[in-house]
């Protein structure tokens, strides 16, 4: 038979009138064309024109020297006409049976990454009276936000909208490291393999975790928090204004990052934008802080629309301007016009926890200006 320039005809039955057909099916001319149609083997063999492909494609294939697999050398089989027509899209591919023994081999990797950190941090001890304070709002707020029904175990961030946690995915991020360096939460084995990157890290917002306590430690924990001396305790702790601070400070970073979005801003605050809120919020509330930040970023995008300046200029300009008026608020002893909550910002878990049920505020954090929340709620409690 004439099988084309490189075309091999491998056989997968031994019976004869199976191998006629098949053959009758892959025939060529010298030319390469087919010499009978489907329609004319059918009719030979007394077979429906429909079946005739399957049939030939269970009892042999086709494969030519120049189309094989990349990885494994192997040529790739060729089971019908049509796929034989198309045997260009085959060069320089990689075989399914390749491409799933790669596909286990990541996930092998992945899981032994998975494992291993696992380990070590069951290696570590944990010792319950050198939990810091951080670390049990931290992981109340996180079991509150994420805990499952049976407070064992977190699930991953990612299925939760933004603010679950904390009031900003940076900070959400930080909050998880801070539980995991201090030993209280363990990554969970069923974390999706997904995240895990080809480079063996892993996305903790997509992660499970175990919680490192007991249940009773964990019930203990809770009940803490609503136990007066304890969290008179808390409150007199030198930490906590530092977290009230930092919870303060995210608040307006959100905020920021939020607005900068919305107008097609791009910038990553650093350093040098954390300063300046943090002066603002020495004097005034996040609400208020909220105020300047509006202004600055709908007049930086106003300035950009006009054509006076650059998008990246107008960005920049954003933290120079919030100074600014911050500065002149203070000098001229403005009452700054409150903004209420953005409705994709809502008040987070750890906010709840820290203003809420520790300072005993109606989100106070977001309301009020840290030093008159101090005042009221630290140094005038008994
Ligand atoms: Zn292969």
């Amino acid at each position: 038979m004439t099988s084309g320039a490189y075309m091999q005809l491998k056989m997968l039955t031994d019976d004869k009138l199976c191998a006629l057909i098949c053959e009758d099916y892959w025939r060529q001319n010298e030319d390469g064309k087919f010499t009978l149609t489907v329609q004319e083997i059918a009719n030979k063999y007394e077979m429906k024109p429909h079946i005739l492909s399957s049939f030939v494609r269970q009892h042999a294939y086709v494969w030519l020297t120049t189309i094989f697999c990349i990885r494994c050398e192997q040529p790739f089989r060729l089971g019908s006409r049509l796929q034989y027509q198309e045997r260009n899209r085959y060069r320089r591919q990689v075989c399914n049976s390749c491409i799933t023994t790669e596909h286990q081999a990541v996930a092998d990797m992945k899981k032994t990454i998975l494992v291993e950190m696992r380990q070590s941090a069951e290696n570590r001890e944990l010792d319950l009276k050198s939990i810091d304070l951080k670390s049990s709002i931290y992981l109340l707020a996180a079991i509150q936000a994420l805990g499952d029904e049976h407070l064992s175990r977190l699930e991953p961030l990612s299925d939760y909208p933004a603010c679950t946690l904390s009031p900003d995915t940076a900070y959400d991020h930080k909050v998880l490291r801070y539980l995991i360096d201090n030993h209280l939460l363990l990554i969970g084995l069923n974390t999706s393999l997904e995240a895990i990157d080809s480079e063996g890290q892993i996305n903790f917002e997509m992660s499970t975790f175990d919680i490192a306590l007991d249940q009773n430690q964990i019930t203990k924990l809770i009940n803490d928090f609503t136990d007066a001396s304890t969290v008179y305790n808390i409150k007199h702790n030198i930490d906590f204004i530092d977290l009230c601070s930092e919870i303060q400070l995210n608040e307006c970073l959100a905020f920021l990052k939020a607005m900068l979005a919305e107008h097609q801003l791009t910038f990553v605050p650093g350093e040098k934008t954390k300063q300046v809120m943090s002066r603002c919020l020495e004097k005034l509330s996040p609400t208020q802080v909220y105020n300047f930040i509006w202004r600055a970023v709908t007049n930086a995008a106003a300035y950009y629309m006009r054509g006076s300046v650059s998008k990246r200029q107008a960005a920049n300009s954003v933290v120079g301007s919030i100074s600014r008026y911050m500065e002149q608020s203070l000098a001229n002893d403005w009452d700054v016009k409150t903004f209420k909550r953005n409705y994709n910002l809502p008040q987070s878990s750890l906010s709840r926890i820290v203003f809420n049920t520790v300072l005993g505020t109606d989100d106070g954090g977001f309301k009020q200006p840290l030093h008159e929340l101090i005042q009221q709620k630290i140094l005038l409690s008994i």
